[in-house]
């Protein structure tokens, strides 16, 4: 079985210490593909040395996170983004979204960075990972009016209502990141992505963050996708396999892979 995690924080310094076995351990799992969003330009250099010691394995985004926005940088990090995509090494633009979570006070200095760097990706055709938190509302609302068919993207690690989904499958082009929280007991998730049918999902991990059950409490590994789709294919009421063949034919499709 094969399998794509298509969101992984790899270049976290929680991965200092052991990073080249965790990422061969992945692969020895069957997670043969792993996508690195970038959060900024202070994690650029970190992330590309991954990718250039695992050219066939790791492939990098380049974006800028809601949450690292703000009015000193939003400049500087802007032209970062569209320097680095002009060099055309770059899978998608991402993470890029709305944060309402910690500071509702940058909504719209968040705005301005995400419409901007929608409108590189559709410039360059490339797909988009959208991070909301407290956010899917005003996020969704900003696309639907951008959408046009240059553009298609994936809301990374959805956790929105079957309504939400819903919005997010009428985009056209557009896939839900299914991650950890599917197998949080209390997330009620279960429910909401048993409703949606599979060929609008992939995989993802957000290592080293919302680690699956049951290795909860401890750092999160892109090798735990594999949880993570015993859990998808448990809801679905299918095998595993069929899981990891169809959200890889997804994962790649979105991604050009
Ligand atoms: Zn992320």
């Amino acid at each position: 079985m094969k399998f794509i995690d298509t969101h992984s924080h790899l270049y976290s310094s929680e991965f200092d210490s052991d990073r080249i076995l965790i990422i061969k351990e992945a692969i020895s799992n069957g997670v043969s593909t792993i996508l690195l969003p970038n959060i900024s330009s202070k994690y650029t250099k970190g992330m590309l040395k991954i990718c250039n010691e695992f050219p066939k394995n790791c492939f990098p985004m380049m974006g800028l996170h809601p949450c690292d926005v703000n009015k000193d940088n939003i400049d500087h990090e802007l032209f970062h983004v569209e320097q680095e995509l002009a060099k055309g090494k770059y899978i998608a633009v991402g993470e890029i979204g709305l944060d309402l979570y910690w500071d509702k006070t940058k909504l719209e200095i968040q705005k301005k960075a995400f419409i901007h760097q929608i409108e590189i990706a559709k410039k360059y055709k490339l797909p988009i990972a959208i991070h909301v938190r407290d956010s899917f509302a005003e996020a969704v609302e900003i696309i639907e009016k951008l959408n046009d068919e240059n553009l298609r993207g994936v809301f990374h690690c959805f956790t929105g209502s079957v309504e939400d989904a819903q919005r997010v499958i009428n985009l056209g082009g557009f896939y839900l990141g299914v991650g950890g929280v599917l197998t949080f007991k209390n997330s009620g998730l279960d429910k909401t992505i048993a409703a949606i049918e599979l060929q609008y999902l992939v995989l993802e991990t957000d290592a080293p963050y919302l680690t699956p059950t049951p290795f909860r409490g401890t750092r999160n590994e892109s090798k735990y996708i594999v949880n993570i789709a015993e859990k998808l294919a448990e809801v679905h009421q299918i095998e595993i396999e069929d899981v990891a063949k169809i959200t890889t034919i997804n994962a790649k499709k979105l991604f050009g892979l």
